[in-house]
């Protein structure tokens, strides 16, 4: 999803990266590439925005819109999370803190875990979405987004140390790894953040006029 070209002017390359999260800073400042020179929002002092929306979008584009308010600069949020079948969605926006406001990944899981101890294998089935929002400023009337989705589904036990999050229990159906047992440079491929992030480079990319970003 996209809005409509607006402007022709090169793409501001320098932008504020508005999470507070470093496995989400590692992967999408990765998946942005050279052309960009990201700022972190905690760099330039920013308290992180309370995410009161109740989608993915809205989250996303009220974090980029105060990091652009607060920092003067363009600024590019992911919002992202797990959804459930066997749990109606859950825990979707309340992913980082299912376990309460202040949990740990690891607390995290052990919930997510207890909540499907009776769910069997067929019914498992999990998928990772994310929405990636991109304001010129905190005002942007055109805001630019981007989403993926990577299905999988939820293992019994953690299984690996890469990532962060959900990633040590989320298998993906191509060969059985789990996320956290994927190099960051094959999650990247395949993840939701991947897909979103090369959609939203794409998209500013053919929004100034200079192709598709890489
Ligand atoms: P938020 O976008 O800051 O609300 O946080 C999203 C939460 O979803 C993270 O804290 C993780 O718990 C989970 N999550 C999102 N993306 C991933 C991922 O790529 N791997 C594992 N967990 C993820």
């Amino acid at each position: 999803m996209s809005t409509a070209p607006h402007s022709r002017q090169p793409p501001p390359r320098r932008v504020v990266l508005a999470t507070a999260n470093p496995g989400k800073a590692r992967e999408i400042t990765a998946l942005l590439g050279d052309a960009w020179e990201v700022l972190l929002q905690s760099e330039l002092g920013v308290t992180p925005a309370e995410e009161t929306g109740s989608s993915f979008m809205a989250n996303a584009l009220l974090k980029a819109r105060h990091a652009a308010a607060v920092t003067g600069l363009p600024a590019i949020a992911d919002d992202s999370g797990l959804e459930v079948d066997a749990l109606g969605g859950a825990p979707g926006v309340w992913s980082a803190r299912y376990a309460g406001p202040a949990a740990t990944d690891a607390e995290n899981v052990a919930r997510l875990l207890r909540e499907l101890a009776a769910v069997d294998g067929a019914r498992r089935a999990a998928r990772f979405r994310c929405v990636v929002a991109f304001v010129r400023d905190a005002d942007d009337p055109e805001p630019v987004l981007a989403e993926g989705t990577w299905e999988g589904r939820i293992t019994r036990s953690p299984r690996g140390k890469a990532g962060f999050g959900y990633d040590p229990v989320f298998e993906d159906p191509t060969d059985g790894l789990t996320a956290a047992e994927l190099p960051p440079a094959l999650k990247n491929a395949r993840s939701h953040r991947g897909q979103a992030c090369r959609r939203l480079a794409e998209c500013l990319g053919v929004l100034h006029g200079c192709g598709p970003a890489g």
